[in-house]
């Protein structure tokens, strides 16, 4: 594997592509960029992938099937210098990290460039690409350092991307006083608004990241192409559209959670990303239990958090609308007991048609079953992209970074949302509000989502068809399966 062979014009090609993927480390990166890896070695790549202890703890399960399965993947862990960093002990992911240490993690971070080079050449393979997240600037350094080229990371829709770079590029909030202010972006043929405090720019929020938002702006621009967890048949226009304003390759490999399916992963797939806080097996014998279409998911990701009296309000909205549900409360234990005893009694309630899951659900495998029949979503890429992947329909609830950009993706260039109207961020900002969205809200919207009509029945078939459309992207000659056999063929050569 990897080893040096001549090609027919006498220069050295490597065997084999070895891809080094450098993951963001937190849940929405990670769990994808592992994904695409397990994807690209599926096609003969070998991958290496590094993270810290507490990351590489969450996927070693995936990572450690798709050996087994003979795929020639390597998870290798990387330590932070915490004393150095002045971080606590252990804060070696972005979840464990706390708030007021965010830069100091980041700079801990940037200091693997040297172990990480070391390793690789220590270890072979050599590798022929790296693959690192967008967040990690220093990658660049580490690319030239192996003198290999860098792929930059996006578990992102175009879309997304090209709106925010237009924003940018043009200047759209320049001399915008108010950041709730509408603006158009500018460079689309659609017309779209967004406010500053909807789409600010990664990392832009706060004038106290600037340097950094910058440094990542310089090594996206700098970078020798981009992967892209979505798939061209969705979003034409915004793919050529990006990689025409950044001027470079745009590969398409998406929607990576179909890499579970492929191989029938099962046990994978109810460890995605962490081990799930429900059985696996009771979870499916509850699905199996429910009429095809009739249970709505709801879960916000791995950051986002409902604060208690918001919870509650959104319970209440659930049992008043009246379908049975699967809810993800990721942070149950955080709330007081007023809050968690006006939990347990809504789960009484709702007994039979309820069910509440603290801590971590199987999404991937919830959303395959053939009970579900919508998704009430932050509107996080990944999740975004799980849903259209299941052919789901969506109720839209973004809370930071670029899922106020989803949700128009969602809602105003696929219609396969219905918008619960939030429109100001919740986090990353001052405004951390109890009770955004009020419980008819929420029990108006789910009835739309699930209940029968036209328009209902019209975001079902749209959703339906983009999941064929998603499938066919991943199948042998679609365009996603292409993007990936161009990628391992590409890089067989260190350039
Ligand atoms: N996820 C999961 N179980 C959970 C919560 C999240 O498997 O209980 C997965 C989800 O399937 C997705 C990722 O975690 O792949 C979350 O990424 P997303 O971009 O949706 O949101 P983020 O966590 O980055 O806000």
């Amino acid at each position: 594997q990897g080893q040096a062979a001549t090609d027919t014009g006498g220069r050295t090609k490597a065997a084999t592509a070895h891809f080094l993927f450098v993951p963001l480390m937190a849940q929405g990166h990670l769990i994808p960029a592992v994904d695409t890896a397990l994807l690209l070695a599926t096609h003969g790549a070998v991958c290496t992938i590094a993270g810290t202890p507490a990351t590489a703890a969450r996927v070693r399960p995936t990572v450690d099937s798709a050996r087994k399965s003979g795929l020639q993947v390597r998870l290798v862990e990387f330590l932070l210098d915490y004393a150095e960093a002045g971080l606590p002990e252990g804060a070696d992911n972005m979840d464990n990290v706390p708030p007021e240490c965010m830069k100091n993690y980041f700079e801990a971070v940037a200091l693997l460039s040297g172990p990480i080079e070391r390793y690789l050449r220590a270890n072979g393979p050599y590798p022929t690409c790296v693959v690192s997240d967008f967040i990690h600037p220093w990658t660049t350094v580490l690319a030239a350092n192996l003198g290999v080229p860098r792929l930059s990371f996006f578990s992102m829709c175009a879309f997304c991307l090209l709106c925010q770079h237009n924003v940018e590029r043009f200047g759209a909030y320049d001399g915008v006083a108010d950041d709730n202010e509408p603006v158009v972006v500018p460079g689309l043929e659609k017309r779209f608004v967004v406010t500053r405090a909807q789409a600010p720019g990664f990392f832009r929020e706060s004038a106290a990241w600037k340097d950094f938002a910058d440094y990542i702006e310089r090594a996206r621009a700098e970078a020798d192409g981009v992967v892209m967890n979505t798939f061209e048949e969705m979003e034409p226009e915004y793919v050529a559209g990006y990689a025409a304003a950044r001027n470079m390759k745009v590969w398409t490999v998406g929607p990576v959670s179909l890499y579970h399916h492929r191989c029938g992963a099962g046990t994978t797939l109810a460890a995605r990303g962490n081990a799930a806080t429900i059985d696996a097996d009771e979870c499916l014998r509850w699905l199996d239990g429910m009429e095809p279409g009739s249970v709505v998911y709801v879960s916000f990701g791995s950051i986002a958090r409902a604060e208690g009296k918001q919870a509650v309000e959104l319970g209440l909205g659930l049992e008043a609308a009246g379908h049975p549900f699967i809810w993800v409360l990721r942070n149950a234990d955080d709330y007081d007991e007023a809050t968690r005893a006006s939990l347990d009694e809504l789960e009484a309630r709702v007994a039979g048609r309820g069910l509440l899951v603290r801590g971590w659900a199987p999404q991937v495998m919830i959303l395959s079953h053939a009970a579900v029949g919508g998704f009430v979503t932050h509107c996080g890429w990944n999740s975004t992209m799980e849903a259209m992947a299941a052919g789901l329909p969506v109720v839209t609830w973004p809370h930071f970074t670029d899922q106020f950009l989803n949700e128009k993706m969602a809602v105003e260039v696929l219609g396969i949302g219905v918008s619960v109207g939030v429109t100001e961020p919740l986090m990353y900002r001052a405004a951390e509000k109890e009770i955004v969205v009020g419980r008819s809200v929420v029990e108006d919207a789910v009835r739309s989502l699930m209940g029968g009509g036209e328009e209902a029945e019209e975001r079902r078939r749209r959703a339906r068809a983009l999941a064929v459309k998603a499938r066919a992207a991943m199948q042998e000659s679609g365009s996603s399966h292409r993007n990936l056999v161009d990628l391992v063929d590409r890089f067989k050569a260190a350039s």
